[in-house]
């Protein structure tokens, strides 16, 4: 501003006729999911969105517990949302997700300036705490619903329009010793599966070419339905691999005990159905799977890769890893290492085992000291991205196929996409986001492909 003038401030900032929000969220697929939800039902009570935090009148978290890094990024953000509340009165803060629902009793104690809390499966009810146009909020409330339900019907702001989260299920009925979800989202619900098919042709309708379906179990999906609906997520693929326009099909999360073999059929029949698939390992020691209840061990988790492998030819696997599970020796992740190297993965999420309150493995005994996890995933990350790399220099001279994204994060002159096998690729090229194009890879990286349109190179 010349001289240095104050620049005036728009009419209303906070008292303008249309208030604006501004979400931010933490975690995982499901509250990117959730978040787009948010957004859809924050709009159609009339909000506008803000560019940053700043400039919102409500500033929406929709946080995780997952992780021990996104909880202190929370609070990060949190003690930044009190300042601007205490720079503009009006400001509404509202925390949703996994940790306020964790948190539910005291909450507002811990945080006395959060107006509005409320858990995920409750968003379809955010008017009710939040009020038309974001007035009328009641404050200090811990926002409840009667029963959780499914967003699908709610309006939705996609962050990109040709590509959709469509969730399956929600709650999970699995037991895994150091996880919290069960408890925050509750048993596994299951979504008929009229209603799926019926909101992945809309998409279809606009503009939507990839899809994935979400769920915490995602393959687990079905079994609840009442019997004269009882299905299962084989006959899901199917059914969404027939709707006209839709390109691609990606699902996450599924659980090795749930790739049963009519699952497995459909992934190798359904040409939409993208070759890759998170199979989530957790630990290679059976001793370890045994305490962490995750119902498989070593051995049948590898019948299963083989199986996976045999049945799509050139599949991607991906997969989650937890290290200094309490007890953990340096023999039982050795064997972990072993598996990782035997599997060859082409990505891994690591994850330090992080106790959970009022989870099973958070009081469980032997606990591994803080250096010792360090060293080991350190050690374990290592070896997942020389694999990794390892994996993705195999696919230098082949053609892709890329769904186009945008402009390349790290160098703007190039485009950006992800192939079927879900990798990123950063290519030269003249197509636009959300074409479909084939891309010849020329370079690779642990975690990136580099290429070029292969019209081009062509001709
Ligand atoms: N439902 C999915 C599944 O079963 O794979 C996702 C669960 S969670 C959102 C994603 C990953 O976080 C898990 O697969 C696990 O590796 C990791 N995780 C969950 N709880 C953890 C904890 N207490 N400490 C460390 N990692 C954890
Ligand atoms: Fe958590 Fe296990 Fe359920 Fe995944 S399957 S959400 S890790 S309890």
């Amino acid at each position: 501003m010349p001289g240095g003038a104050e620049r005036p401030r728009p009419r209303g900032y906070h008292g303008r006729a249309v208030k604006r929000y501004h979400v931010t969220t933490f975690g995982c697929q499901m509250n990117a999911h959730d978040s787009e939800r948010i957004k859809g039902m924050l709009e159609e009570l009339g909000l506008g969105e803000a560019p940053d935090q700043a400039e919102a009148d409500v500033l929406v978290f929709n946080t995780c517990t997952i992780r021990e890094k996104p909880d202190q990024r929370f609070a990060a953000h949190l003690a930044q949302a009190r300042a601007l509340k205490e720079r503009n009165e009006g400001t509404v803060i509202a925390v949703g997700g996994c940790y306020a629902e964790a948190q539910r009793e005291r909450l507002f104690e811990l945080y006395p300036f959060v107006d509005v809390a409320f858990g995920p499966g409750t968003i379809p009810h955010l008017g009710d705490w939040l009020g038309a146009g974001g007035d009328g909020v009641a404050r200090a409330q811990f926002g409840i619903a009667e029963e959780r339900s499914f967003a699908g019907t709610l309006p939705m702001h996609r962050e990109r329009r040709f590509q959709g989260w469509v969730q399956v299920s929600m709650g999970c009925n699995s037991k895994c010793a150091y996880c919290i979800v069960p408890r925050v989202r509750g048993r596994e619900v299951s979504r008929r599966p009229g209603d799926i098919v019926a909101e992945v042709t809309r998409l279809a309708g606009e503009g939507v070419r990839e899809i994935t379906l979400l769920g915490q179990n995602v393959n687990s999906w079905g079994r609840d339905l009442a019997p004269d609906l009882r299905t299962d997520f084989g006959e899901l693929l199917r059914a969404t691999d027939a709707v006209d326009g839709i390109a691609r099909i990606r699902f996450t999360s599924p659980h090795p005990k749930d790739f049963r073999d009519p699952v497995i059929a459909a992934l190798a029949d359904c040409d939409a159905v993208c070759e890759h698939v998170h199979l989530p390992l957790q630990s290679g020691a059976t001793r370890i799977l045994k305490a962490m209840r995750r119902t498989y061990d070593r051995d049948r988790y590898l019948r299963l890769v083989d199986k996976l492998r045999a049945a799509v030819p050139d599949l991607a696997l991906g997969t989650d890893i937890i290290v200094g599970f309490p007890g953990e020796t340096e023999d039982d992740f050795a064997e972990t290492l072993a598996v990782v190297e035997e599997v060859r993965y082409d990505s891994a999420y690591t994850f330090v085992f992080s106790p959970r309150a009022g989870t099973e493995a958070a009081t469980m005994p032997d606990p591994v000291p803080e250096d010792v996890k360090r060293d080991r995933i350190e050690r374990l990350i290592e070896l997942v991205q020389r694999i990794a790399a390892e994996r993705n220099a195999d696919r230098i001279g082949r053609v892709e196929q890329v769904l186009v994204e945008g402009a390349s994060r790290t160098d703007a002159s190039l485009l950006r996409g992800r192939t079927r096998r879900n990798t990123t690729v950063n290519f030269a090229g003249s197509v636009r986001p959300g074409d479909l194009v084939d891309v010849r890879i020329e370079a690779a990286t642990s975690t990136t492909l580099k290429g070029t349109e292969a019209a081009l190179v062509a001709a």
